[in-house]
């Protein structure tokens, strides 16, 4: 696997976790060869709750789920890379022990699955309302 293409994996992880877990991504982007900020998605950042803080460490460790497939390991460290330094920053803030980020990790995989992707996706698709409004007599099975 390419760098770029390690970058790609890692990128699609936290947007896919940024749609599913509702964090409204407003841009993701790649930049080949640049080793420093090979990537980036971004969100629109709402009220800072506990809740909120616990959905971002989440989206933020499904890049790495995705590209490497490792999770940083307890105690985090701020100096490995910007993505476990989020992490770290927040779980100080909520306080959480190692059985609480173990527990976050659990949460991880479980919703990094691609079943469990595809699933919240679709759940969002028709969620959605229709483009084409919801006509009588459409072409919906019933
Ligand atoms: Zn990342």
């Amino acid at each position: 696997m390419t760098p770029e293409e390690r970058t790609l994996l890692h990128e699609s992880g936290h947007l896919a976790a940024a749609v599913v877990l509702d964090l409204e991504p407003t841009r993701a982007e790649i930049t080949p060869g640049n080793r420093d900020h090979a990537g980036a998605v971004y969100w629109r950042l709402g009220d800072m709750t506990p809740e909120l803080a616990t959905r971002i460490a989440k989206m933020t460790l499904c890049g790495p789920a995705m590209g490497t497939g490792e999770l940083p390991s307890w105690p985090l460290c701020e100096t490995r890379s910007r993505d476990e330094k989020l992490v770290s920053v927040i779980i100080n803030h909520l306080g959480f022990d190692e059985p609480k980020y173990d527990e976050l990790q659990l949460r991880v995989w479980e919703s990094n699955s691609l079943a469990s992707v595809q699933a919240s996706l679709h759940r969002k698709r028709d969620a959605a309302p229709s483009p084409l409004g919801d006509r009588a007599g459409g072409d919906r099975d019933r």
